[in-house]
């Protein structure tokens, strides 16, 4: 007894705690004893988790822990059933359940490592990650292009309040009078001089060991509920369609103690009326007039950051792709901004005044290269 350590110190807590940072820290170094999370080896891990819900147990009852807080170890003598605290002694199983899960197999006695550390790793009867959610959201070009704040509304599965995630009314739970609180029951089957003994989950229970006495009334048991949460979501500049934010611990509850799941927005751009994407660049069909197009012209083109001019060279063709460096939308994962392509379309102007055509007819007088055109033809 001489070696034995301090419950306060146990749980890393001082003699003033109160009972929810009592709770908290067992809770917290529960975890960290869990089969999945563990660096101990698995005798060591026991042991620890042993001593920490003994103090837990202890210090967690306002009656015992007013014995241990005036008489020390001493104080204790008679409140285990044997020499000392074993896990049939331990009342507490709900506060951690979650932990562990449903079926984390609180049998309070040495099963209950076995099922924990034994059987270890992401076993079915582990605690499991809650659902991943994805949630789709439609953007505008211009916001993947500037960025932008989004609040959505998720509608998740979490944990009911009303009963602390235990299904239980007020959170009560007992011991499985079926199973003892081990979550497993055997079965076994004689065939010839043979014992098979086989071991399954408590039917009862389903395998938590623990039975609520009441059952919540909010939630009917089921220890869930639907809650939509509200998330506001930053867009990132540059993104592009069927980009995922990740959102780490945002998607549903897990249902026995792991950890929540994350949710997935999943982003779409929207077609814009003018601009097609690329990457990070832009492309765009412009028409500009014949005239322009053959003695070169500055015009006016829209971007994303609104009108722009454009230097149209004289001699432009038809179908000419025009570079305006810069004026894409940002690259996603390095620093400056993609291109604006703009492919020339050359308007041929369907109604001519007299003036234009006189003007027009003079211009084919002057124009050499038909002629040109022709003479080659005819060559061939
Ligand atoms: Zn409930
Ligand atoms: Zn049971």
């Amino acid at each position: 007894m001489a070696d034995k350590r301090d419950y306060y110190e146990v749980l890393g807590i001082p003699r003033t705690a109160s009972i929810d940072e009592i709770k908290k820290a067992y809770r917290e170094l529960a975890r960290k004893y869990h089969p999945d999370v563990t660096k101990e080896e698995k005798g060591q891990a026991e042991e620890r988790f042993k001593e920490l819900s003994e103090a837990y147990e202890v210090l967690a009852d306002a009656d015992k822990r007013k014995l241990y807080d005036q008489y020390g170890h001493a104080g204790m003598q008679g409140q285990f059933s044997g020499g000392g605290f074993d896990w049939k002694d331990f009342t507490h199983a709900g506060d951690i359940r979650d932990i562990f899960g449903d079926s984390g197999g609180f049998g309070f006695d040495g099963n209950l490592f076995d099922m924990l550390f034994g059987m270890g790793g992401r076993g079915s009867r582990g605690p499991h990650q809650g659902q991943s959610l994805r949630f789709d959201i439609e953007i505008t070009l211009d916001e993947a292009a500037k960025g932008g704040k989004r609040e959505i509304a998720i509608p998740r599965t979490v944990k009911c309040e009303s009963c602390s995630g235990t299904g239980a009314k007020d959170g009560k739970i007992s011991t499985c009078p079926t199973c003892g609180g081990k979550g497993q029951v055997q079965n076994v089957q004689q065939r010839g001089s043979s014992r098979f003994v086989s071991v399954s989950a408590c039917p009862r229970c389903r395998g938590a060991g623990t039975l609520a006495e009441q059952r919540c009334q909010k939630c009917g048991g089921r220890a869930t509920a639907l809650k939509t949460s509200k998330i506001s979501i930053d867009i990132p500049k540059g993104i592009d369609t069927g980009m995922r934010l990740r959102f780490q611990g945002a998607g549903d509850d897990s249902p026995n103690g792991g950890p929540p799941g994350d949710l997935f927005i999943v982003v779409h751009v929207k077609e814009h009326e003018l601009f097609k994407r690329d990457g990070s660049d832009l492309w765009m069909d412009w028409p500009i007039a014949f005239q322009d197009a053959a003695l070169g012209a500055e015009v006016e083109v829209p971007t994303l950051d609104g009108k722009a001019i454009l230097n149209v060279p004289s001699g432009t063709q038809d179908d000419a792709v025009l570079r305006m460096r810069g004026n894409g939308l940002p690259h996603l994962d390095a620093r400056g901004r993609g291109d604006q392509f703009v492919r020339i379309k050359i308007k041929v102007p369907k109604k001519l005044s007299a003036e234009q055509k006189a003007l027009l007819k003079k211009f084919g007088e002057l124009d050499g290269s038909k002629k040109g055109i022709l003479d080659k033809f005819k060559g061939a």
